[in-house]
């Protein structure tokens, strides 16, 4: 018989709160780092250094050179709802940034601990700060320390999900962990190429020596006075111009080979004739034949036959038009510039 007793509504404790909705945001250390990254190109970073420990559970660091954090701002900043990028709702209309609603830092501090050092170019030292439940440990009087630093912010999760031990036991695979980082982090490069990333893993650090080895590495666009074309290396993927595409390219071939970067065919739709989507879009897309060994190629034939047996079955054999369509999309690297 089941209890019936009729029990009393409390309201939540603000931190259960805040971990509650942390973990709705971060579910891994991959996507740890997409918020970072996304402050990080919000910052207008041209070098972004993304260093993991142990999958990103016991290290996630990430140092940019990015505009910095004003060290008035660092009492508040793991607060939940704290932000630089909007103001009042409307703003929403112009927003040009990734990010907009002040939760990531907060989601991230609040499941594991957190420490940014910070240094703007106006101010001759770096401020750090360690962060626990949204707040600055020791507090915002003591907690904020002068130290040496770069131009830029470096942002240290460590010990990911240390109190949310399910979460922390759901995550078995550190390598398998780390590919999904490499996997963020090569999609963000592709759509900022002209922005330096490199992503590295400690292996191993026996006694004193410890063994860092290096998976991705893009390069910097040149400086627009030495730049040919319409280099601007900006953020948004809004790039354009001969020079840029080459870039872009570049990155792709580092991402995904030689064989993909080859064969790709590039797309450029405006679609500004019609006025209900208003949107340009630009891309590359491959065969996806091109990989026939390695991760990316085992991965998109198995998508691409599952594709073709669910047409296949609908249309009685005749569906290679739809699965066609299908495994084009999926295997595109695709930009999409948002006009007006
Ligand atoms: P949001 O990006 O939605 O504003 P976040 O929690 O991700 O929220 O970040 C809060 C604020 O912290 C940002 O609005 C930004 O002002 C600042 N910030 C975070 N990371 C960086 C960074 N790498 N460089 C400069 N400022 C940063
Ligand atoms: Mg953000």
């Amino acid at each position: 018989m089941a209890d019936l007793k009729v029990k009393r509504i409390k309201k939540l404790d603000t931190t259960v709160i805040n971990r509650i909705a942390a973990g709705e945001i971060i579910h891994r250390p991959s996507n740890a780092l997409k918020e970072i990254l996304e402050n990080a190109f919000d910052a207008h970073s041209t070098q972004i250094q993304i260093l993991v420990k142990e999958g990103g559970m016991k290290l996630l660091q990430v140092q940019d050179d990015g505009a910095g954090i004003s060290p008035e701002d660092l009492g508040i900043l793991c607060e939940r709802f704290t932000t630089s990028k909007l103001q009042k709702y409307e703003d929403l209309e112009s927003i040009e940034t990734y990010g907009f609603r002040g939760e990531a830092l907060a989601s991230i501090s609040h499941v594991s601990y957190l420490t940014v050092v910070t240094k703007t170019r106006d101010s001759p030292v770096a401020y750090k700060a360690k962060y626990v439940d949204g707040k600055v440990l020791g507090g915002e009087n003591s907690g904020i320390v002068k130290c040496a630093g770069n131009n830029g912010t470096q942002i240290a999760v460590e010990d990911l999900f240390y109190n949310i031990p399910y979460r922390k036991q759901a995550i078995k695979k550190a390598s398998e962990e780390y590919n999904r980082i490499l996997d963020v982090a090569g999609k963000y490069a592709i759509h900022n190429a002209g922005i330096s990333i490199t992503c590295r893993k400690v292996v191993g650090s026996g006694g004193s020596k410890t063994t860092i080895c290096t998976d991705l590495q893009t390069q910097r666009a040149p400086p627009p006075s030495t730049a040919r074309g319409n280099s601007s290396g900006n953020s948004s993927g809004n790039s354009s111009g001969a020079t840029n595409n080459a870039s872009k390219l570049k990155v792709i071939q580092q991402v995904y080979g030689k064989q993909v970067s080859n064969s790709l065919i590039e797309f450029k739709k405006d679609l500004m004739e019609n006025r209900d989507l208003r949107v340009k879009i630009e891309g590359y897309c491959s065969s996806g034949r091109d990989n026939e060994s390695g991760g990316t190629g085992v991965a998109l034939r198995k998508t691409i036959s599952t594709l073709e047996s669910i047409s296949g079955s609908r249309n009685n054999g005749g569906g290679g038009g739809m699965s066609f369509l299908l495994f084009r999309i999926i295997q595109s690297v695709c930009v999409f510039e948002f006009v007006g």
